[in-house]
């Protein structure tokens, strides 16, 4: 057991395919219904994780006989055909909703008694809804610890049938579970939902599943289903790759911008959370539905409003997602996710926050206001959640030092998470469209200058500042007298002008390494940096050097978005303005507190608002806060990723 797991960025975009286990839902049902059925199943595709063990153990106990081939991901299923054995037995569901909720009713349909438990946490997650639905079909249940829990003890004699009303707004899994036990009604069961049902998808998985074993569900309307007594029948059943799995890895290709294939998924899938790919569709990015696969391929994502009652096991990958869109995000309708493995509201609330997103739990959903400036690494609770760790583990894809706790919690049902993410790292050499240039932009004391130069010197690169240019331009223009609003006066200084940026910078044949930093030289740089003519001579100089060179570490606030676009590896360096105020301040003794804050205020606006390559977060950069760190830490951890990109 591990108690944590760092994610180290990608460092640039991620461009692959994955190959996701299958889907616990659709294994689950396939389990109970193949334990059910006269004969022997075949499935293909099983997800092997905590949540379908549980199932697995489960329909053992009850005297189901499997065969199993882990390395195939086949099962054969030989099942009792007729009543289940319940030998007063104890079934253990783990941390299983699905188990819990699907096995409860088949308990209740059988001979004898047995008692239902689980983890802790799944004792402290909702039946009543179940437990009151089968006490109006006339089974004893009896919670032995507190009302509406685990575990619960049952005195079942089997199910005469009939009519039941269930209530639905806590989880489906409720009438999931009715369903696939009342073909074993001796009168067949008629299921009246009330209330508007979340994730309806899920019901209609479960009809699909007891439909491909011969158990036809009818649905006279919108909220009544009508299921006779009927025999399961053994069958052959390919289990899809599983959506929401899918999801944190679409989420990847949106979050480094890059693209993303998932095999086995496509239009056909009964899966509901494939509907989460439509919404990345709408953020903004590029959605192929192929024959057999999805394909998703990230570009700058919007805001938007998202209901998300239908699909809601994706609503932490969406809020994941939402920290890099340009514009508020909100995520409505899933008020009930409360209930789940933990409060993932709440939860999904406090990791964020402590990422640096601007998030507002609601009573429904959440809301995202992103500015990526704002993000930094953390410590992630998981709150044995597999899908917090999951989701959050997103952010550190594009972010250092988001550190997960206890991330074995993704073995209820991805055990392969974190290698199936690895995978997906981008790798230099499969690529022949990149430059060799280390491109770190950020706002003006964020530590750039020095970390550039200290990784530079750590990997054997050359480094090249090239805000030095822009200062060299201004400190001629002061040198001269001309007025830095004159654009074109200021245009010809820069083709004129003799600029050497080495150790020292030398101005027409003039050291002028001090004078370039002096707050003169300051006040001016912006306004010098904003003219598009000065950039149309500095740019291509700025290109020729690194391409010269053969690469090397750059730094300015357009290298990743303008002068190198397909750079190796893009950094984003950020700090708290008040630090990077401080910083500022230690640096030169000419100025107040005060004055240097309105300064960098001043700039970081002319800077990041200006029309021609105003400083923006590039592509695929990684976005690092280095407000409480040492500059060590950060080139070691820009060290670390670089050498995982260009890692054999
Ligand atoms: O990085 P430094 O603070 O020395 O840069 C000085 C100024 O030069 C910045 O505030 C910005 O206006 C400009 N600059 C730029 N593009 C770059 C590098 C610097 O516009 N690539």
């Amino acid at each position: 057991m591990s108690k944590s797991a760092v994610i180290t960025p990608f460092g640039a975009s991620t461009i692959g395919s994955v190959k996701v286990p299958g889907s616990k839902s659709h294994t689950n049902r396939a389990l109970l219904c193949a334990a059910l059925a006269q004969g022997t199943s075949r499935l293909s595709g099983v997800l092997f994780a905590d949540d379908t063990e549980a199932m697995l153990d489960a329909i053992r106990t009850l005297g189901a006989e499997v065969e199993e081939n882990r390395r195939e991901l086949t099962l054969e299923i030989t099942g009792l055909g007729g009543s289940p054995r319940l030998d007063k037995s104890t079934i253990d569901c783990r941390s299983s909703g699905t188990t819990s909720r699907f096995i409860l009713p088949v308990l209740a349909s059988g001979h004898g008694a047995a008692t239902l438990d689980g983890s802790e946490q799944l004792r402290s997650r909702p039946f009543a809804e179940q437990i009151a639905a089968l006490r109006s079909l006339g089974c004893t249940l009896q919670e032995t610890q507190m009302p509406g829990e685990l575990p619960i003890e049952i005195q079942a004699d089997g199910l005469a049938g009939g009519e039941i009303e269930v209530t639905t707004d806590t989880s489906s899994q409720f009438v999931s579970g009715l369903l696939m036990a009342a073909p074993l009604c001796d009168k067949g069961l008629t299921l009246r939902l009330l209330g508007t049902p979340v994730s309806r998808p899920y019901i209609d998985m479960t009809i699909e599943v007891m439909r491909k074993f011969g158990v036809d569900v009818k649905k006279l309307d919108d909220s009544t289903y009508v299921v006779p007594p009927s025999r399961y029948r053994a069958t052959v059943l390919g289990v899809e790759p599983d959506a929401t799995a899918a999801s944190y890895f679409f989420g990847a290709a949106v979050i480094t911008q890059g693209k993303v294939r998932v095999d086995g998924l496509d239009k056909r899938s009964i899966q509901g959370d494939i509907q989460f790919v439509s919404v990345l569709d709408e953020l903004g990015a590029k959605v192929t539905w192929g024959d057999g696969y999805i394909e998703v391929e990230g570009d700058h994502i919007s805001g938007g409003s998202f209901d998300l009652q239908d699909f809601s096991d994706t609503a932490q990958t969406l809020a994941a997602v939402a920290a890099f869109a340009d514009s508020d995000l909100e995520i409505s309708g899933i008020g009930f996710i409360r209930a789940k493995e933990t409060d993932r509201l709440a939860a999904m609330t406090a990791e964020l926050t402590k990422c640096g997103v601007e998030i507002t739990e609601k009573p429904d959903g959440l809301l995202i206001r992103p500015n990526k400036w704002l993000l930094r690494g953390a410590t992630i609770n998981t709150y044995d959640d597999h899908r917090m760790a999951m989701s959050m583990s997103l952010l550190g894809l594009r972010v250092p030092r988001i550190e997960i706790l206890d991330p074995d919690c993704v073995n209820k049902t991805f055990p392969e998470f974190f290698d199936c993410l690895e995978g997906l790292r981008p790798r230099a050499q499969e690529r022949s469209d990149i430059a060799a240039v280390i491109a770190i932009d950020g706002p003006a004391g964020s530590g750039k200058s020095t970390v550039a130069r200290q990784l530079a010197a750590e990997l054997g690169l050359p480094h090249f500042d090239t805000g030095a240019m822009y200062r060299a331009v201004a400190v001629a223009a002061l040198r001269a007298g001309v007025d830095i609003e004159d654009a074109d006066a200021i245009t010809k200084l820069a083709k004129e002008t003799n600029i050497e940026i080495q150790e020292r910078i030398v101005i027409d044949g003039v050291d002028a390494t001090e004078e370039i930093r002096t707050p003169e030289a300051n006040q001016m740089v912006s306004v010098v940096a904003a003219n598009p003519q000065v950039r149309r001579v500095l740019v291509p100089q700025q290109r020729e050097w690194a391409t010269d060179l053969g690469g090397g570490v750059m730094e300015g606030r357009d290298i990743g978005t303008e002068v190198f676009p397909d750079a190796l590896f893009k950094v984003f360096l950020t700090a708290d303005l008040s630090i990077r105020a401080e910083r500022r301040f230690n640096e030169s003794s000419e100025q107040t507190m005060g004055s240097v804050l309105d300064d960098l205020k001043r700039r970081d606006q002319v800077d990041s608002t200006r029309e021609d390559s105003p400083l923006l977060v590039a592509p695929g950069a990684v976005i690092f806060d280095s407000s409480g760190l040492s500059i060590e830490d950060v080139v070691s951890d820009l060290a670390t990723i670089f050498r995982g990109l260009v890692a054999g």
